[in-house]
C-alpha cells in the first residue's frame, strides 16, 4: 500500500477503473470523435491521425450479462458477454465509431451482433490473417487500407503522410514513456505495484493520447523524486488475455507476491517497440502491427517466438514465478497455458495456471491458490 498518494497515478488508475472518464468527456465537448477499438492488431494511429480518440472496448463495471446472453451461445467468454452487455446497457453510447477485428471467434461475435443493432457505431471490420508470410501481409495491408479509407469517410478527413507520421510520433512518445515505467520495475526495488502498473497501462487505452502522455510525464517525475519504492518478496510476471478487472489484479498481489511485469496486449507488449518513423507511414504501420510487435497466441507458428519473449521478460525482470491466466471458455489461452507449461518447466520457472471469470466470482478460491504458489516459491528458496 502506497503511503503517499501521487495525483497523476490516482488520475490514471481511476481512468482504468471505468469506461468513461472526464478526459474523454472533455475531448468530446471539444468536438473530437471517440472510437472504440480492440487490441492487438488495430492500428490506433490511423484513428488518432483522423483527430479522433481510440479507446479500448471492455466491460469494466459490468455486474451481469442478462442483456447480452440471448446474443451468444453458452460457450462464449465473459469478456465478450460483459463488454456487449455494457454496449446494450448504453455505457458505450458516447462512441462516434467502433472498429472490430477477428482476434478470436468469441470477440468477433461482438461485431456480428453490434452491426445488426438499429443504431451501431461500427464502421469497420478488419480481417487480420492468422498466418504470417508475404501473401498474408499483402492481405493485411489491404484490410488496413480499407480501414483507413473508411476512417477518412467517417470523419471527413484525408489521412495523408503528414497526418499519419504525426500520429505515429505521438503514439511512439506514449510507448517511450511507458518503457520508462517498465525500466523502473527491473531493479530490486520497484516503482509501481503490479496493480498500479497494469491500471496505468490500461489507462493508456482509455484516454486521449495527448492527455495520457502529459499524465505519464508527471507520474514519472513523481516516481523519480518521491522515491517511495517497493521490494517484492516474490516477483511475479502476469500474462493472460482480457482478464482486466482491477479487483483481479489486486487479488493476484494479495498474498505477498508482487507483479513486477506483465506480458499482455495492453501492457508490456504494446510499448516494447516503436513504429518506424523513417519509413513510409502506412507501410511502417502495416509492418509494425503485422510482424514487428511481440507475437500473440492467435498467430499460427509463433509459439517459439512467444516462449522466447516470455523467457526474456523473466530474465530481464528477475521474475520468481509466472501466472498464466485464462478466462473461462477462452480456448485460445487454454492452449497457451498448455503450450507454455513445458517451456517453463524445462527452465525450472515456477508457474501457476489460473482460470477466472471476467468479473471476479471466485476471489477466495483464487487467493488460496495464489497464496500456495507464493509460499511454494518462498519455501523452495528457503526464505
Ligand atoms: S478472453 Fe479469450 S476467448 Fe475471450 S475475447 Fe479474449 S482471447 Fe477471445
Amino acid at each position: 500500500m502506497r503511503q503517499k498518494a501521487i495525483p497523476a497515478l490516482e488520475t490514471l488508475m481511476s481512468a482504468a477503473r471505468t469506461i468513461g472518464n472526464p478526459y474523454l468527456e472533455r475531448a468530446k465537448k471539444a468536438g473530437r470523435k471517440i472510437v472504440g477499438v480492440l487490441y492487438d492488431e488495430v492500428p490506433e494511429e490511423i484513428i488518432s491521425a483522423a483527430g479522433a480518440v481510440p479507446v479500448l472496448l471492455r466491460g469494466t463495471g459490468s455486474d451481469g450479462t442478462e442483456l447480452a446472453d440471448p446474443y451468444f451461445r453458452e460457450l462464449t467468454c465473459g469478456y465478450t458477454r460483459h463488454t456487449f452487455n455494457e454496449i446494450l446497457n448504453g455505457k458505450w453510447d458516447f462512441l462516434d465509431g467502433a472498429v472490430i477485428y477477428n482476434s478470436c471467434d468469441h470477440m468477433r461475435r461482438i461485431y456480428d451482433n453490434w452491426v445488426r443493432r438499429p443504431v451501431s457505431p461500427v464502421y469497420s471490420f478488419i480481417y487480420a490473417p492468422k498466418k504470417g508470410g508475404e501473401l498474408a501481409r499483402r492481405f493485411y495491408a489491404e484490410q488496413i487500407r480499407d480501414f483507413l479509407h473508411r476512417t477518412e469517410e467517417r470523419f471527413c478527413v484525408t489521412l495523408n503522410e503528414e497526418r499519419l507520421g504525426a500520429a505515429i510520433r505521438l503514439h511512439n512518445e506514449k510507448r517511450r514513456l511507458q518503457r520508462e515505467l517498465y525500466a523502473m520495475q527491473k531493479g530490486r526495488r520497484i516503482a509501481l505495484t503490479g496493480t498500479e502498473l497494469l491500471l496505468v497501462m490500461m489507462a493508456g487505452k482509455s484516454l486521449p493520447v495527448e492527455d495520457y502522455n502529459a499524465l505519464l510525464r508527471k507520474l514519472i517525475a513523481s516516481l523519480k523524486s518521491c522515491a517511495e519504492t517497493f521490494e517484492p518478496g516474490v516477483r511475479l510476471l502476469y500474462m493472460g488475455a482480457h482478464a482486466d478487472e482491477p479487483l483481479f489484479f489486486e487479488t493476484l498481489e494479495s498474498e505477498g507476491g508482487q507483479i513486477v511485469v506483465d506480458s499482455t496486449g495492453f501492457g508490456e507488449q504494446s510499448c516494447e517497440l516503436d513504429v518506424r518513423e523513417d519509413a513510409d507511414p502506412f507501410e511502417a504501420l502495416v509492418s509494425y502491427y503485422f510482424e514487428e510487435t511481440p507475437a500473440v497466441p492467435r498467430k499460427f507458428g509463433t509459439a517459439p517466438a512467444r516462449a522466447g519473449h516470455l523467457l526474456r521478460l523473466v530474465k530481464d525482470y528477475a521474475v520468481d514465478g509466472v501466472i498464466v491466466t485464462r478466462l473461462t471458455m477462452c480456448d485460445l489461452w487454454a492452449f497457451e497455458q498448455y503450450m507454455l507449461r513445458p517451456v517453463l518447466e524445462k527452465q525450472g520457472i515456477p508457474s501457476l495456471e489460473l482460470e477466472t471469470d471476467y468479473i471476479l466470482q471466485n476471489r477466495g478460491q483464487l487467493a488460496t491458490r495464489i497464496q500456495a504458489f507464493v509460499e511454494s516459491i518462498r519455501s523452495s528458496r528457503g526464505s
